[in-house]
């Protein structure tokens, strides 16, 4: 008989990750099965999107969810911003089982945490959704301009994605210019379509893929870049390869078989391993660009909406992804770390400085 592998205690995977707190909401009537995870509010409430995904298992999603707040509480303390990590998701197919009321009935979860979490929108949501969870509670962001929020985080998260593809061939190249260079982008969403526009705007070969084949054709002609199958993207020879769709797709497999000297683009926890796959890309001589650092345009954005900053300073915090990174690229140098490492050191220091300042008065 084959033994059955059990699942890991809930609690053992909470202590691991260092959670704080996990919130499983179920309402029947509307169909909503999501998972709320608050995992450290030092520097603030916590902050992260709201993902909705057809998950194959619910360990799967509960996975998902304590790798992503893991992820914003670091995203935040590096990005210099008063807030913590946490993240949300909704398990469900977006295109068909998405409605008003399952996302207001969420939105009522939400307003139940009191403050303690704050949402903006992921894969599989919008600012639409957002305005539905608004309805409920004031502890969302990223609604839309037409209602005075910011609307799409998504442009200025590409931005900061792209000072720090620029950070990165500066460091390998010597120059930050991309003149010449060329990158696989997977993943044409709305960061993916954004990042490629920007790159278009600099001359860059641009390769594109994504599952959905109608839309790798569409902004292939729309923006000159080269459509390439999904399944035969690590046999390109780019410069650059930006995961921009979901996580876990610098593994072992891929590592083995890229080509490229740079890994950075928007996908949250690209890393399947963060020890053991960081440390395999520093052997290999690719430059990895941690996710959560170059990444953070559009939390830079959604925070700049609460705190009612202008659209000017939030481009600039997002600007300053490029200096982040090659401080970032620095540390590793110096102390012989994985650049995943040295972020985590930076942001774990303000972490840890800021709790001493919370512990007086
Ligand atoms: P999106 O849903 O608009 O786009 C994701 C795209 O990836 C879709 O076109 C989808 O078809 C494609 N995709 C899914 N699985 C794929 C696969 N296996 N191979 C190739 N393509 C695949 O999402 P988005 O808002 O563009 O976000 C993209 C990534 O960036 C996500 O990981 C998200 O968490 C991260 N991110 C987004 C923002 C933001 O501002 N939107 C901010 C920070 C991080």
């Amino acid at each position: 008989m084959p033994v059955q592998q059990q699942p890991e205690p809930i609690f053992n995977q909470l202590d691991a990750f260092g959670h704080k707190k996990v919130v499983f909401c179920s309402d029947p009537d509307t169909n909503l099965k999501a998972i709320i995870a608050i995992h450290d509010t030092t520097l603030g409430p916590a902050f992260g999107g709201t993902r909705m995904w057809q998950y194959k298992t619910e360990a799967d999603a509960l996975n998902d969810v304590l790798r992503l707040s893991k992820s914003m509480t670091y995203k935040c303390a590096i990005a210099g911003l008063n807030m913590g990590g946490g993240y949300s998701v909704i398990i469900g197919d977006s295109r068909k089982d998405k409605t008003e009321a399952l996302m207001r009935k969420f939105g009522r979860f939400i307003k139940n945490q009191n403050g303690e979490f704050i949402t903006a929108e992921d894969v599989g949501t919008n600012p639409r959704d957002m305005e539905y969870i608004r309805m409920e509670t004031q502890h969302v962001t990223g609604i839309p301009e037409t209602i005075g929020g910011t609307g799409d985080p998504s442009p200025i998260t590409a931005l900061g994605v792209f000072m720090g593809i620029k950070a990165c061939v500066k460091e390998q190249f010597g120059s930050d210019s991309l003149t010449g260079k060329s990158i696989i982008v997977q993943g044409i969403g709305h960061v993916g379509e954004n990042l490629v526009r920007l790159l278009r705007d600099e001359n860059v070969k641009v390769y594109i893929s994504d599952i959905n084949e109608e839309r790798v054709g569409q902004i292939a002609k729309k923006h000159g870049a080269q459509a390439v199958s999904n399944n035969n993207i690590f046999d390109i020879d780019a410069d650059i390869y930006a995961p921009c769709a979901l996580g876990g797709t610098v593994n072992t497999q891929t590592i083995d078989k890229l080509k490229c000297s740079i890994i950075a683009g928007s996908a949250n926890n690209q890393l399947l391993d963060e020890e053991l796959h960081g440390q395999m890309l520093v052997e290999k001589g690719i430059l990895f660009a941690p996710d959560y650092v170059i990444n953070a345009g559009g939390i830079i954005n959604c925070y700049s909406e609460l705190m009612g900053f202008s659209k000017k300073r939030s481009l600039q915090l997002t600007e300053n992804i490029y200096e982040a990174t090659r401080n970032i690229l620095r540390l590793s140098k110096s102390e012989n770390i994985s650049t995943i490492n040295a972020a985590n050191k930076i942001a774990e220091k303000r972490i840890a400085d800021i709790k001493k300042v919370k512990s007086t008065y």
